[in-house]
């Protein structure tokens, strides 16, 4: 596969580091993002995380230039036209993605493959909206993309085996472990990891154990990183709300019911991290502070 411009749809977290990515790996990279002010974070957060690079030593000054060399970013959509791998990381909304997709798909060659990083949305749906199903597939990064080896490679109904192989070897060539999913509701990894959270909320909501000890339960007693409330403020309370809800609807299984204290939250917009406050409050974006 010959990759001389990979576009990234969305400066946000997930398309700033997708984008960095691509760029250490050698590919000159274009982000596009409708808010100039997410373009502006995303040059400031990728210049910033390499900067850490170079202090660190992980980085020679030379190449962090040569990095930053190969990035771009536009609020038009038209300088993306000649981008031989396109990869989706706007806000995961259904009408917004295809709306965008279809633009894309207006304006890129044919031979271009077009690749979701969405959390939960189905591949397949998605791929319906553009005229080459068969060069959509998804590519679920994982937070933070620089950091996290994982790749999740899902194959839509429709995505060609030269298209998937291509998808998978390039997942590799970013220095990433690929691994292969059929398109299902929340893939292997947030079918898995969301009921795990929404049951830490439920085990709060119940009154079974306060907040920091239901982390540290999943801290010390199965080594986890970081407890299930922490990473849910961290992932955002919407979108473990958004997962929860595509995995109700399409298993249909009470099993994935969402906490209603999950979203008793997210209507009261305490949505972790992002927002100062979720299950614990936030002095600055980067320091979590228990709230007691
Ligand atoms: P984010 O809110 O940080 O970024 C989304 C960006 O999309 C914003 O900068 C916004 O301005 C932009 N945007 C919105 N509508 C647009 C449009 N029509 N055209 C162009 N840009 C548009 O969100 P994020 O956390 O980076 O998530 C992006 C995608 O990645 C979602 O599909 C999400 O499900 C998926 N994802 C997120 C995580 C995570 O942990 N946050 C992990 C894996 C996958």
């Amino acid at each position: 596969m010959n990759l001389n411009l990979i576009a990234v749809l969305g400066g946000g977290q997930m398309g700033s580091g997708i984008a960095q990515v691509f760029a250490q790996s050698g590919f000159k990279t274009v982000i596009y993002d409708l808010a100039t002010s997410a373009l502006e974070a995303s040059r400031k957060g990728i210049s910033k995380n390499l900067d850490r690079a170079v202090e660190k030593g992980r980085l020679s000054a030379e190449d962090r230039e040569a990095v930053l060399a190969r990035l771009t970013w536009t609020s038009n959509l038209a300088d993306l036209a000649e981008s031989d791998l396109v990869v989706e990381a706007i806000i995961e909304k259904l009408e917004t993605k295809f709306q965008t997709w279809k633009q894309v798909d207006e304006l890129c060659r044919p031979t271009t493959i077009f690749a979701s990083n969405t959390s939960s949305l189905p591949i397949t749906q998605l791929a319906g909206g553009v005229s080459h199903p068969e060069r959509f597939i998804g590519m679920h990064f994982m937070n933070p993309v620089p950091v996290m080896q994982l790749v999740e490679i899902i194959r839509g109904y429709m995505t060609s085996d030269a298209v998937y192989q291509a998808t998978f070897d390039l997942a590799k060539t970013l220095n990433k472990v690929p691994v292969t999913v059929e398109d299902s509701a929340g893939f292997i990894s947030n079918r898995i990891l969301m009921p795990m959270i929404n049951e830490a909320i439920f085990c709060l909501h119940e009154g079974i154990a306060t907040k920091d000890d239901i982390d540290t339960v999943m801290k010390l007693g199965m080594n986890h990183p970081m407890g299930p409330l922490t990473l849910a403020d961290f992932i955002g309370l919407d979108t473990c709300l958004f997962i929860m809800e595509v995995l109700y609807r399409d298993f249909a299984d009470s099993k994935y019911r969402p906490c209603p204290l999950l979203r008793k939250m997210v209507q009261a917009g305490q949505l972790g991290r992002k927002t100062g406050a979720g299950f614990y409050t936030y002095e600055t974006a980067a320091k979590a502070v228990a709230a007691k």
